[in-house]
């Protein structure tokens, strides 16, 4: 079992990253942001109360979001590994991550921390929105969501430097090279 964190600020390029790691290494793709988006979609409760965060910028609460995430590992059957996209995107949510996994014997074995400074981030999240049209995809939100990121997302990183699996990856360049680079972290792992 490999289980990878693709982590990094919005934009970073983790769920694009994460459909050439499902490629190469045959891992199941687990996405919070695309999970919301999907109950959005269906006009579900937990969709309404998603949108009403999501469009400002803000996080799902912590014991919601985690909760979805149990629900969505449990329907897994002889997955070679998960790389988990989005999630954990609060300390609380890598703790309760680790809590989850060692029930099971299992553990975060590396996680990648994608590298990209904030001009590029908007410049590509600005971009990104004239074509998804995601919501949240816009200027004043974009902004929201990177302050959202320093304050309560890059906490994270502490905790992975302290399980001793954080790996840091330059994120800019073209795509193809910093698969490059997350493909040798991988490597020196499995
Ligand atoms: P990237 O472009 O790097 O893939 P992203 O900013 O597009 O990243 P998503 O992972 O698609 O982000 O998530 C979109 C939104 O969903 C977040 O801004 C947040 O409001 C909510 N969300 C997703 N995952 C979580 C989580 N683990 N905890 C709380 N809120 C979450
Ligand atoms: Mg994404």
């Amino acid at each position: 079992m490999l289980n990878v964190v693709i982590f990094g600020p919005p934009g970073s390029g983790k769920g694009t990253q994460s459909q050439k790691i499902i490629e190469k290494y045959g891992l199941t793709h687990i996405s919070t942001g695309e999970i919301l988006r999907k109950e959005i979609n269906e006009g579900s409760e937990l969709g309404k109360l998603a949108k009403s965060l999501i469009d400002n910028g803000q996080l799902i609460p912590d014991e919601t979001i985690t909760e979805i995430l149990k629900k969505k590992l449990n329907t897994l059957r002889n997955s070679k590994g998960v790389i988990f996209d989005g999630f954990p995107r609060t300390y609380k949510q890598a703790v309760a991550l680790k809590k989850i996994l060692n029930k099971e014997g299992r553990d975060v074995n590396i996680m990648l921390n994608l590298e990209v400074d904030n001009n590029e981030l908007i410049d590509r999240l600005l971009k990104r929105g004239q074509i998804s049209g995601r919501s949240d995809d816009n200027l004043e939100t974009i902004k929201k969501r990177i302050k959202v990121y320093e304050a309560r997302t890059a906490p994270v990183i502490d905790f992975y430097k302290s399980e001793g699996t954080y790996r840091p990856i330059k994120g800019t360049g073209n795509i193809e090279d910093i698969f490059g680079r997350i493909a040798d972290a991988l490597d020196a792992i499995v």
